[in-house]
């Protein structure tokens, strides 16, 4: 028996720099933004139903961070007390944790990227861009209507924090938007109306990514 011995692993380029891979999976990845109080949270989980989506809350998720007493909680808790935007790396590693975790390959990033620096440093990182942003546009009376109105215990959802929260969604967040929308990947939807009037127009974007494609045949 002879020996085989292994060719040395010629690692091009375009390999090592894989675009949409986590690991040896490769993801869908669509970022869900808008404003605070816009219903990417509400939306998400009829995604989720209806397109076989995993549903990720950067907010959710560092929320989560709090409660599991990590050292970085206090502060981001600070952080989210203040509206302000939690370092990209701590962010970053608490997504790629979750999407490396699950086995899906199709993921919902809500409420994130958050400012320029949030996408910069996502892309960088983890070499993933996203399918599309969606993007739920609603005017901030409406969105502040419905922060208040919601009764989640959040320590942000406070009429103080809520102001902070738009100022920064205006100032950091839109910026985001715009690039994408320069890249022709924003998806905007108009998300003042109704819960199951958005979600016809979600519906209809989300097509593409049927779980069953349902064919009529006329007799
Ligand atoms: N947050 C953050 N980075 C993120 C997502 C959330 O720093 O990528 C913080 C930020 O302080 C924000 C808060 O978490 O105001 C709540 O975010 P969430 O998306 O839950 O709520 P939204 O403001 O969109 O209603
Ligand atoms: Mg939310």
């Amino acid at each position: 028996m002879g020996t085989v011995v292994d060719a040395p692993a010629v690692v091009t380029e375009k390999e090592v720099v894989a675009e949409n891979m986590l690991g040896d999976k490769k993801v869908t990845v669509v970022f869900v933004l808008g404003g605070p109080g816009s219903g990417k949270g509400t939306q998400c989980s009829n995604i989720v139903e209806h397109f076989g989506f995993t549903h990720l809350s950067a907010g959710d998720l560092l929320r989560a961070e709090i409660k599991s007493g990590s050292e970085n909680g206090t502060m981001i808790e600070n952080m989210i007390k203040e509206g302000k935007i939690v370092p990209s790396e701590v962010t970053i590693k608490l997504l790629q944790q979750a999407m490396i975790k699950n086995e899906n390959d199709k993921f919902l990033i809500d409420g994130f990227p958050r400012n320029e620096e949030n996408r910069a440093a996502f892309e960088n990182v983890t070499k993933i861009s996203p399918a599309f942003v969606l993007f739920f546009n609603c005017s901030e009376e409406e969105m502040e209507r419905r922060l208040l109105g919601r009764n989640e215990g959040r320590v942000d959802d406070n009429i103080e924090t809520i102001r902070k929260r738009f100022k920064v969604f205006v100032e950091s967040s839109l910026p985001v938007i715009e690039y994408y929308d320069a890249k022709d990947k924003v998806k905007k939807i108009d998300a003042a109306k109704p819960i199951p009037e958005v979600f016809e127009d979600v519906k209809a974007i989300f097509a593409p990514y049927a779980k069953y494609v349902i064919i009529y045949q006329a007799t």
